[in-house]
């Protein structure tokens, strides 16, 4: 069940079961010549409801704009500041636990989120220790990519081009939930740089057109369907063991 297609009476019946929400997290962020700027929004929300599906869990509303500093010296990239960020995973995580939930799941899509939400959950057990009975609260991060499972797949389907960002993984399932958005453009080089960086202005020197030691041309769209039926039965699993 999602959210926002749910009354509050039925999130009330629900709750009197479970107590436990996923809440897909992306951001907005350049993916190359051949990804789109929405690609970490869409992948983790796809999965995280057709894990909803598959478990029965509720699923919320995609915070869809992460933490995306590194790409904002490519157009159309919309990046939260850290602190911003934080701030938005408390607020969520209190309305939420007011509500009654008590394993809140952020199913995450984008790497560069990580950091940034893991302060946040810091944050929030930092304040509960101060209290003196608060209610159980299990705060859980998962990136689809690191669902058991999904690297070996990777593995598999892209022995040689993966890389680490405009993924063919990530691009792949982009290109399942929205076939009329597939792009075309010449890759070169067809793989990309690897490596480091610090800031924006770095990351596009470093990577001008914005793919990490990715090949995203190794994209089909029946690759996304594989990926998230596999990262769907894996989170619906964790999801269920946590819950
Ligand atoms: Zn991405």
């Amino acid at each position: 069940m999602l959210l926002t297609e749910a009354t509050w009476m039925e999130v009330e019946t629900y709750l009197e079961t479970f107590r436990t929400i996923i809440m897909p997290i992306g951001s907005v962020e350049q993916h190359g010549p051949l990804g789109l700027m929405g690609t970490d929004a869409m992948c983790a929300e796809i999965i995280a409801r057709r894990a909803g599906e598959l478990g029965g869990f509720l699923v919320g509303p995609t915070l869809s704009i992460g933490m995306a500093q590194s790409h904002l010296a490519f157009p159309g990239t919309i990046s939260l500041k850290p602190a911003t960020l934080i701030a938005l995973v408390q607020d969520v995580v209190s309305s939420l636990s007011h509500a009654g939930f008590q394993s809140i799941i952020f199913l995450n899509g984008h790497g560069g989120n990580i950091a940034t939400i893991s302060t946040a959950f810091s944050e929030i057990y930092a304040g509960r220790s101060l209290e003196k009975s608060p209610v159980a609260l299990n705060l859980s991060l998962k990136s689809w990519f690191d669902l058991p499972g999904i690297r070996s797949l990777l593995k598999e389907m892209y022995p040689v081009g993966h890389g680490s960002h405009a993924t063919p993984s990530e691009v792949a399932i982009t290109q399942h939930m929205l076939p009329h958005t597939i792009k075309q453009a010449k890759l070169d080089p067809q793989i990309a740089a690897e490596g480091g960086f610090t800031d924006a202005h770095d990351f596009r020197r470093r990577y001008p057109d914005g793919r990490k030691g990715a090949d995203s041309s190794q994209a089909k769209p029946e690759d996304g369907a594989r990926l998230v039926e596999a990262a769907a039965k894996a989170l619906a699993k964790e999801v269920a063991a946590t819950g």
